[in-house]
């Protein structure tokens, strides 16, 4: 598989469509869900073009993973989510019905977020 430059992450990362940003730096932007599961729902991208957590895990810089852990620290700090808690999500391929293929962490908060991983087919 290949990127796919015309994803919708990629769109907002060249600024050919808007984003409700949150933080950006040399490595990473994120900005909030356009459709939120949970009162936050925040998205971590890193900039350089990654299809999904097995490519960024195989072939980011130690730089790249280090700056995007950071910064999904930072977001859930300045979301005000360190106490009740939050939760990360990072879905790859089709069995996790990954929707936008360049790698993003999800960052969920501000309310109860249930069981770890619901067991349904809907
Ligand atoms: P995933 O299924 O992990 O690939 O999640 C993709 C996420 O991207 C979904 O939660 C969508 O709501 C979100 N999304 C799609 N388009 C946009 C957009 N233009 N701005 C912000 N979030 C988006």
């Amino acid at each position: 598989m290949t990127y796919d430059p015309d994803n919708i992450f990629a769109k907002i990362l060249r600024g050919d469509i808007p984003c409700d940003k949150i933080f950006e730096n040399d490595h990473v932007l994120a900005f909030n869900d356009i459709a939120p599961q949970a009162p936050t729902h925040i998205l971590v991208v890193p900039k350089n073009p990654y299809i999904s957590m097995d490519d960024f895990s195989a072939n980011a810089s130690d730089v790249e993973i280090g700056a995007l852990i950071r910064a999904v620290g930072h977001v859930a700090r300045k979301a005000g989510l360190i106490d009740p808690g939050y939760r990360i999500l990072a879905n790859h391929g089709v069995d996790a019905r990954q929707e936008v293929p360049h790698f993003h962490v999800h960052v969920f908060g501000g309310r109860d977020l249930g069981g770890m991983v619901r067991r349904d087919t809907a």
